[in-house]
């Protein structure tokens, strides 16, 4: 093994500090490398490609804040609008011309939406999408896919992916059994179960809600076909589509994974991008679906901070920036070049190793695959992946630290970054066992 020895004292003595103060030392499961091994890294500052840890240490780095980060961090054009609007205020509570802005964009952008509420979180929006679809269907039932996560909201921690999945955790303890009935479960790109579950709970299921495009079992892209049946289906059964486009939405196409595949659901979620790296959720859709929703309509559900500031102004000038040409064949052009080098190492070190990548999200399995749900996802050697990304942590490259979460590239990523992350690769898998 290339073991280059890097230097992370501090962040062990503050990971340490932390683990007395917060459950597991960290405010959000997967960042604890418990998956992965190792310690997690305690970072300082971040810019552009490039992430500095407590240590000095610098590393390229593809989680981009779970994918927010697609201009790069701290972009220098969203820094300098959230100075200004900062001079402003932090909160108002009170409506916002900056509101509107931001809804007129994320309503020109995304097929499907209407009308748009914001919120504070992808959590806060598949939850509030939840009570929508049983508002307007007065139905209970809802599907949902195996390995999706759509939040860590009791109805959805059901066989649900990202830490849930990392941690090998069941469905967790805390959440009534009275709750999680109405959660029918389907494999991911199984249209027939699917309709199994339609024809056995006629008349009684809201809708169904997936990851169009799935990054929290690890990378997933829909089967041809799939998306389409499901918007039949739905449309046979009465029932209404949402797609959780918290990670997809304005990631593999300015539109979401909607304006990509051209299916478009009733209603959409929508996170991470649209707040610029501050806390944002939303969700949105068909106009007469929307006008339920308090005050308009009788469906509750609010929020001190929704529709903050700092949040809209730093999605606006994210939007601004993705609406330049060339953006999404610059994230396609990169990731793909990252990710066909990486299959083509891992064949020539001997290792199985599939993966696949969509815009700038993308992600590697180690198993020969194809990895199309859960289970098979399942199949991938997380011990061996565990020892890769430790290695290529001290190589300097950042991979999420689960094997069931997608990775992300930025528009501040260069092909001289991806050519180094490929010779870390080179490196560390030929010594891999
Ligand atoms: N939905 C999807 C598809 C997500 O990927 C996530 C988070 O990663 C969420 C919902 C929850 O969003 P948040 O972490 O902002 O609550």
């Amino acid at each position: 093994m290339v073991n280059k020895q890097i230097k992370t004292t501090k962040s062990q003595e503050i990971f340490a500090a932390a683990k007395h103060l917060m459950p597991g030392g960290v405010s959000s499961p997967v960042r604890a490398f418990r998956s992965v091994g190792g310690q997690p890294i305690v970072f300082d500052h971040v810019r552009g490609a490039y992430l500095w840890d407590v240590d000095s240490n610098q590393y390229i780095d593809y989680v981009n804040t779970w994918g927010p980060a697609i201009c790069g961090h701290a972009n220098p054009e969203v820094i300098t609008a959230l100075h200004e609007a900062l001079e402003k205020g932090t909160s108002f509570g009170a409506p916002c011309a900056l509101e509107n802005i931001l809804a007129e964009m994320v309503i020109a952008a995304v097929p499907s939406i209407e009308m748009v509420r914001f919120v504070n979180s992808g959590t806060e929006a598949c939850m509030a999408v939840l009570r929508l679809m049983r508002a307007f269907t007065k139905r209970e039932k809802v599907i949902k896919f195996e390995g999706c996560y759509h939040g860590h909201a009791d109805m959805f921690l059901v066989k649900a992916g990202s830490g849930v999945a990392t941690l090998g955790l069941p469905d967790s303890p805390g959440v009534p059994k009275s709750v999680t009935s109405n959660t029918l479960i389907a494999p991911y790109n199984d249209l027939e179960a699917v309709e199994l579950l339609f024809r056995e709970n006629c008349n009684q299921i809201a809708g169904v809600i997936l990851e169009p495009v799935v990054g929290n079992m690890g990378f997933i892209s829909p089967k041809a076909g799939f998306l389409e049946g499901l918007r039949k289906l739905t449309q046979e059964y009465g029932a209404l589509l949402v797609f959780d486009e918290v990670m997809t939405g304005f990631r593999v196409a300015y539109g979401g994974a909607q304006e990509k595949f051209g299916v478009i659901p009733d209603l959409t979620t929508l996170g991470k991008i649209i707040g610029g790296g501050l806390p944002v959720g939303a969700y949105g859709g068909r106009r007469d679906i929307m006008l339920m929703v308090a005050p308009a309509g009788p469906m509750y559900q609010a929020g001190t901070l929704s529709g903050n500031p700092l949040a809209m102004t730093a999605g606006i000038k994210t939007l601004e920036l993705l609406q330049r040409s060339g953006t999404y064949e610059y994230l396609d052009k990169i990731t793909k070049y990252l990710v066909d080098g990486l299959l083509l190492i891992a064949k020539e070190t001997g290792h199985a190793v599939c993966g696949s990548q969509i815009s700038g999200m993308f992600g590697i399995f180690f198993t020969p695959g194809p990895v199309h749900n859960y289970q098979d996802a399942q199949k991938a050697d997380t011990n061996k992946f565990g020892y890769f990304h430790q290695e290529m942590l001290r190589q300097g490259i950042y991979l999420a630290p689960s094997q069931f979460e997608a990775g992300f590239t930025s528009l501040a990523h260069t092909e001289a970054d991806i050519k180094k992350t490929l010779q870390a690769v080179r490196n560390v898998m030929s010594n891999l066992s």
